[in-house]
C-alpha cells in the first residue's frame, strides 16, 4: 500500500491530464452508432411514421398532413413503437425510475424536460429532510445549468461557495488555528518560523477558471431535493409515487419495454427502467444476481460491494472559527485517520472523522439519504468525547469544532464502494443502472452525487436520439460505453485518495520538531511538491473537464461576489443566535428534524 498506489495515481493522473485537454463534449459525446433499425427508420423518417398495436404505418407528412400509407413489413420492424418528440410524431417515451435520490430526481427532471413520460418510484413513504450538505463540484454545476437555467438559479440561491477560499490538506498535529498558508517556496526547511500547518492547497478556483465554470460549493440535500421535486412537479404533478419500492423487473425484449415489479405486488409497464435506487439497489441485485444487503461473515463484502476499510462519523455545529470566512474545506491528516471540516453556510461547519476500523464498529445512527436512521448502540455514550479520544494530541482547531458540536448530532456510516464494472454493462435489455446503484464511490473527492448527475444528463441525451422503442436497448448500451471510462477514473481516484491519506500519509517530517519521524512522514514530506504542482492540478482539471455548458464567462465571478455578502450576513446572524440561545436552537439542523416530511418543514419556514 505504498509505491503501488503512488505509481497508480501517477498513471491515472497522466491519463486524466491527457483527457482533461480533450474538449469536454468529446468525452461523453461519442456519436450514436448507426443500427439496422436506424436505416429502417431513415427509410421512412423523411415522411414521418407511427405505429399502432402490431401494424406499422407511415405518414406522408406534407405540412403536418397525416396521410397514412402501408409500409412493407420487410422494411419496418413490427416490434417497435415510434417515439415522439415535440418536433416529430409518435408517443412519449415511458420511463420508470427506481429511487428519488440525487440521481433519480435529476434524471426525472432531465427527461420530463425532453417530453418523456416519467414516473419515479421511491421507497420512503414521504420525502423527509434528511442527509447532510452535499458538495457540488464545478463539473456538476455545469451539468445542472445545461439541464435547466431555472434549476441552476434556484440551486445558486441556496449555495455556499467553498472553492474560492483556501481548501486543502492541513497538518492535523501542527495546525494551531493561526491560519497560515504554507508558502510555495521551500523556506520552511531552514526557517522555523515559516508557516507549515498547511500541507497542500487545492487549485479549485484555478481549475474552475481554466474552463470558466462556477466554483465548487455545497448545498443542503433537503434543499436540493425540494428544488428538484418542485421543478419536476411543474411539468408532471404526479410524477412521483412514494412508499412502494421497486422489487424487480421483467425486461420483455427488444422494443417491448419492461414490467416493473413493486413491493405491494402490483406492476407497472414502461419502455425503460432506470435503477437509481442507491448502493443497496434492488435493480442491480437482479441485474447482477446479487442478494440485497447480503453480507459475507466478516462484513468485508456486502451485496457485491467492498468494505472500504473506513467508517466515517459526521456532525454539524454553528461555530465561528478564526478562519471561517477564509477557508472552504480542510482535510486534517495525521496518523491512521483524517478529519474534514467544511463551511456549509449559515454559520455552520460540517465535519467528518474517518477511521480505519472493522465494519460494524458501529456507534452512532446513520441518517444519510436512502439509509434508515438506526438507534445509537449505547444511547448514554457521548460520541463527541469518543471521537476526541481518538484524536489525542491533535490540533486544537479540531478539538474546538468537536467541543462546539451537540453530541446527539453525530452520525456514522461504514463506507462501501464497488470495483468499476469494466466487464459487465450497467444495462440489461431495457433496464439500466446509474449513480450509486452501480458505481458507489468513496466520498473523498465529493464526486458520487456529481457523477450521478452526469449520468442523468448523458442518459437523457442518449435516449433523446431514439426514434423507436427497438433502439432503446442499444441506446442503453451506448450510455454505458459513454460513461464507463470517466466513472472508472473517478471511482479509482476516490478510493486512492482515502487509501493514501490513511495508509501512506502521516504527519510530514519537519527539521524543526519531532512530530513526524516515521518512514511515512518522510514519504509525506517528499510528496508535498508533487501533489501540489502535479497531481492535484491534474486531478481537478480532469474532474472539471466535463462541462457541457462550455465557459460561462464572467458569470461565476459575479455569482460569487453576490453570494459573499449574503453569506456573511446569514453567518453572523447564526453566530449571534447561538451565542444568545445556545447550539440547540440553531443546530443541529436537519438531524433533529429528519423524520418530518418536506411539506411540514416548508410550512414551518414560512
Ligand atoms: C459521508 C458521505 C459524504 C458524501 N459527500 C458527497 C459530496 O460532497 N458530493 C457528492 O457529489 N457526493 C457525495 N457523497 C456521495 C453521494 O451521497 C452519493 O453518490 C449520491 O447520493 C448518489 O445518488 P443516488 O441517487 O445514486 O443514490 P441515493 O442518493 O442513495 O438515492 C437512492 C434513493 O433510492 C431510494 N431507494 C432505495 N431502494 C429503493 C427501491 N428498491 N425502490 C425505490 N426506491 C429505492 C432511496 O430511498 C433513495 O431515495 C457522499 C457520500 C457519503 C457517504
Amino acid at each position: 500500500m505504498t509505491l503501488v498506489p503512488f505509481s497508480c495515481i501517477i498513471v491515472v493522473s497522466i491519463a486524466a491530464t491527457s483527457l482533461a485537454f480533450v474538449p469536454s463534449r468529446c468525452l461523453t459525446s461519442i456519436a450514436p452508432r448507426t443500427t439496422a433499425s436506424d436505416l429502417r427508420w431513415n427509410a421512412g423518417a423523411s415522411r414521418g411514421a407511427v405505429s399502432n398495436a402490431g401494424s406499422t404505418r407511415i405518414h406522408s407528412a406534407v405540412d403536418g398532413d397525416d396521410n397514412v400509407v402501408d409500409a412493407s413489413p420487410s422494411i419496418i420492424s413490427l416490434d417497435r413503437e415510434l417515439l415522439g418528440r415535440p418536433a416529430r410524431p409518435g408517443r412519449p417515451l415511458r420511463v420508470a425510475i427506481a429511487g428519488g435520490g440525487v440521481g433519480g430526481l435529476t434524471t426525472a427532471l432531465c427527461m420530463l424536460k425532453k417530453g418523456f413520460d416519467v414516473t419515479v418510484y421511491e421507497k420512503t413513504a414521504a420525502f423527509a429532510r434528511f442527509g447532510g450538505p452535499i458538495q457540488f463540484a464545478s463539473n456538476a454545476l455545469s451539468v445542472i445549468k445545461e439541464i435547466d437555467e431555472g434549476l441552476f438559479d434556484r440551486v445558486m440561491e441556496k449555495f455556499t461557495f467553498t472553492g474560492t477560499r483556501a481548501c486543502g490538506i492541513k497538518d492535523g498535529l501542527r495546525a494551531d488555528g493561526s491560519f497560515r498558508m504554507t508558502n510555495d517556496s521551500l523556506d520552511y526547511l531552514w526557517n522555523p518560523d515559516a508557516p507549515a500547518d498547511w500541507f497542500v492547497k487545492f487549485p479549485l478556483k484555478q481549475c474552475a477558471d481554466l474552463f470558466g465554470l462556477p466554483y465548487t460549493g455545497v448545498i443542503d440535500r433537503p434543499d436540493l431535493q425540494e428544488i428538484l421535486i418542485d421543478e419536476c412537479r411543474k411539468i408532471k404533478p404526479d410524477f412521483i409515487r412514494n412508499g412502494n419500492p421497486v422489487d424487480g423487473y421483467v425486461s420483455k425484449g427488444k422494443g417491448k419495454g419492461v414490467t416493473v415489479k413493486l413491493q405491494d405486488g402490483s406492476t407497472a409497464d414502461a419502455d425503460i427502467l432506470v435503477g437509481s435506487d442507491g448502493i443497496w439497489s434492488s435493480v442491480r441485485a437482479q441485474m447482477y444476481g446479487e442478494e440485497i444487503k447480503k453480507s459475507s461473515k466478516d462484513g468485508q463484502k456486502r451485496q457485491g460491494c467492498t468494505y472500504s476499510g473506513y467508517t466515517v462519523f459526521a456532525g454539524e455545529t454553528v461555530f465561528k472559527t478564526d478562519d471561517y470566512y477564509d477557508t472552504g474545506y480542510k482535510v486534517y491528516i495525521g496518523p491512521k485517520r483524517y478529519f474534514v471540516t467544511s463551511d456549509v453556510g449559515d454559520g455552520r461547519i460540517q465535519w467528518y472523522a474517518f477511521f480505519a476500523l472493522p465494519p460494524g464498529t458501529k456507534k452512532a445512527p446513520s441518517g444519510w439519504g436512502g439509509s434508515e436512521r438506526l438507534d445509537q448502540a449505547d444511547p448514554e455514550e457521548n460520541l463527541v468525547d469518543y471521537i476526541k479520544s481518538l484524536h489525542e494530541g491533535w490540533s486544537d482547531e479540531i478539538m474546538a469544532v468537536l467541543d462546539a458540536t451537540p453530541a446527539d448530532s453525530v452520525e456514522q456510516r461504514d463506507l462501501y464502494d464497488r470495483a468499476p464494472e469494466l466487464l459487465r454493462s450497467w444495462a440489461d435489455g431495457n433496464v439500466v443502472c446509474i449513480g450509486d446503484a452501480v458505481h458507489p464511490m468513496m466520498p473523498n473527492l465529493g464526486q458520487g452525487g456529481c457523477q450521478a448527475i452526469e449520468d442523468a444528463f448523458v442518459l437523457s441525451e442518449t435516449l433523446e436520439a431514439c426514434k423507436s422503442t427497438d433502439e432503446l436497448e442499444g441506446a442503453l448500451q451506448d450510455f454505458y460505453k459513454k460513461r464507463i471510462v470517466r466513472v472508472t477514473i473517478v471511482q479509482l481516484l476516490s478510493r486512492l485518495a482515502s487509501d493514501l491519506i490513511i495508509n501512506a500519509f502521516d504527519t510530514p517530517w519537519s527539521p524543526h520538531d519531532d512530530l513526524g519521524k516515521s518512514w511515512k512522514s518522510y514519504l509525506t514530506f517528499f510528496w508535498k511538491p508533487i501533489l501540489q504542482y502535479a497531481i492535484f492540478p491534474a486531478q481537478f482539471a480532469y474532474l472539471y473537464s466535463y462541462h457541457p455548458t462550455g465557459s460561462m464567462g464572467g458569470l461565476p465571478a459575479a455569482l460569487e461576489a453576490k453570494w459573499r455578502k449574503q453569506h456573511e450576513e446569514s453567518a453572523e446572524a447564526a453566530f449571534i443566535r447561538v451565542s444568545e440561545d445556545g447550539q440547540s436552537v440553531a443546530a443541529p439542523s436537519f438531524f433533529k428534524i429528519a423524520e418530518q416530511p418536506v411539506t411540514v418543514l416548508a410550512a414551518k419556514k414560512k
